[in-house]
């Protein structure tokens, strides 16, 4: 669609270059408001040539940054650590109002979170040396140089827009690498702010260049572009292996951050109050729509009962509703298709026997009657084996399901193709032990939820995804280690 033909325009461009730009075709895409169900602005829809003038650009600076001290890398992260803190209101009304969520949401999780992801890395990457090792008896010392590989891509999804975005380009940039980055196409607001931000924290031109445009034309041009040495990928598990299949004939780097079906085991013997609490957050928590929630419940028969009647109770006191009023604890989700998608896993619930416990139906908002709201869902299913609870909704649904014993629980829990998180309730350490070792899952939270330590390797198996994210894992990722061998005399 061509820009003039369209009413309202929010003004992203490309930023490439440390300059933002506008696609060479002129071509643009609508932009939607979900709380309200309008378009609201337009984003670039790039072509391969302008991803090719990203690459150009990253290409023209990495000699620079990779030569750049660490400690003025650092400080510029700091920097825009720093900016993102200081404007945090901006961030997190854009971030709202792009992806439907509660604006306490973005301001109390989101824009904080995004702000860590640069300060963490700045201060990392100071501490990411080297390893030496005295090869003894044979008069040599080996030490190993981890190098920046040069242009990498980033591309990220529309849940955690910032927050996603940020995870991958601190550590990628930290680590003197040059990036052409892609947010999604649905959720584009802050990282076009984020240049901005960028450019004020004196970040030189090109180290970082955003994209914005389709996953099929912008994001695959940069998943084949033959400059481009590694992906850093998180979406979905089809999409994951689509660029897979792209990348591994080009022996590309590939990070791949995966779609999740996550257990969330309650055993008895549980702190009942705080397991109840947490586990409202963890299903429903940003409409359902975060890999880690905690998609299937599966509760010991001897609490089942009441758990039922305390869980329906909690969840019935949420309210569905505007994402910027302070009071609403699920907004909309993000787009007229994910809310489609979601609701027709409520009546494939219907078809396999499933019992709607609560919610399952779309809510009309005043005011905003287009927006895309859906009330939170809880349905009761008779096996692990229906699609409600092998394949992932990504949305505030979740099924319940009771169980006898740790093995049959442990067994329900690993009986999917996804392994990204687990959430265990139990205060028995014996059982910690055991399931921790045996539950098929990249992360296991034990009587808590989606509490991260920023260094600490994040992840999942099986079609979860490929490799880890955080701390030094990443710092590994995107540095090539090479092996140093000197002999000296004897
Ligand atoms: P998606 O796979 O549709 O898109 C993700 C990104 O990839 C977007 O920027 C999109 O434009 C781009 N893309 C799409 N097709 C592409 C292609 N052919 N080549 C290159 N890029 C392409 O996913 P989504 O709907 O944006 O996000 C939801 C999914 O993300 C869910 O499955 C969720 O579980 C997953 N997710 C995983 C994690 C994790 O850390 N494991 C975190 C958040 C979300």
């Amino acid at each position: 669609m061509k820009k003039d033909k369209i009413p309202a325009c929010a003004g992203i461009k490309n930023y490439i270059n440390g300059e933002f730009v506008n696609p060479i075709s002129d071509n643009y895409i609508d932009n939607y408001n979900p709380a309200i169900g309008e378009v609201y602005g337009q984003i670039p829809d790039s072509t391969k040539e302008d991803v090719e003038k990203a690459v150009e650009a990253a290409e023209k600076a990495f000699p620079s940054w990779s030569n750049t001290t660490l400690a003025i890398r650092s400080k510029i992260l700091s920097k825009i650590a720093d900016l993102i803190h200081q404007n945090l209101d901006k961030l997190a009304a854009a971030e709202s109002k792009d992806n439907g969520k509660p604006l306490s949401l973005a301001k109390a999780i989101d824009i904080p979170r995004a702000s860590s992801n640069f300060q963490f890395f700045a201060n990392a990457i100071t501490q990411f040396s080297s390893e030496a090792h005295e090869s003894v008896g044979l008069n040599a010392v080996n030490f190993t140089l981890r190098q920046p590989i040069g242009v990498v891509g980033c591309i990220s999804p529309w849940n955690l827009p910032l927050y996603l975005f940020t995870w991958k380009i601190a550590p990628a940039i930290a680590a003197g690498n040059c990036v052409v980055a892609k947010p999604s196409e649905v959720t584009p607001m802050t990282a076009y702010l984020l240049g901005e931000i960028c450019n004020e924290a004196g970040l030189p031109k090109g180290v970082l260049n955003i994209v914005h445009g389709l996953g099929t034309s912008t994001g695959q041009a940069i998943v084949e572009h033959p400059n481009i040495k590694a992906i850093s990928f998180t979406g979905g598990t089809a999409t994951g292996a689509h660029i897979a299949r792209i990348a591994a004939p080009m022996f590309k780097k590939l990070s791949l951050e995966l779609g999740g079906k996550n257990p969330n085991i309650i055993f008895a013997d549980c702190d009942y109050d705080k397991m109840l609490e947490t586990t409202v957050r963890s299903s429903f928590a940003n409409q359902g729509q975060i890999c880690l929630c905690g998609s299937r419940i599966f509760v010991e028969e001897k609490i089942y009962e009441q758990f039922k009647i305390d869980f329906v109770q909690k969840v019935s006191e949420l309210k569905v509703g505007n994402p910027s009023e302070e009071s609403t604890n699920i907004g909309a989700l993000v787009s007229k298709q994910h809310l489609e998608k979601v609701k027709s896993y409520i009546d494939i619930a219907e078809n396999e026997g499933g019992k709607i416990l609560f919610g399952g139906k779309k809510v009309e908002v005043a005011g905003s009657e287009k927006g895309y709201y859906l009330q939170p869902t809880i349905i009761e299913v008779v096996s692990n084996k229906c699609r409600l609870n092998q394949e992932e909704i990504f949305g505030p649904v979740v099924t319940i399901m009771s169980f006898k014993t740790d093995g049959e629980a442990l067994q329900l829990a690993n009986d999917v193709k996804y392994g990204l998180s687990a959430t265990l309730w139990t205060s028995n350490l014996n059982r910690t032990m055991q399931f921790s070792k045996q539950l098929h899952s990249g992360i296991v939270w034990v009587n808590t939820w989606l509490m991260r330590d920023l260094r600490t390797p994040f992840g999942g198996q099986k079609e979860s995804g490929v490799g880890r994210e955080g701390g030094f894992e990443a710092l590994r990722f995107f540095t090539e280690p090479k092996n140093i061998c000197i002999k000296f005399l004897p």
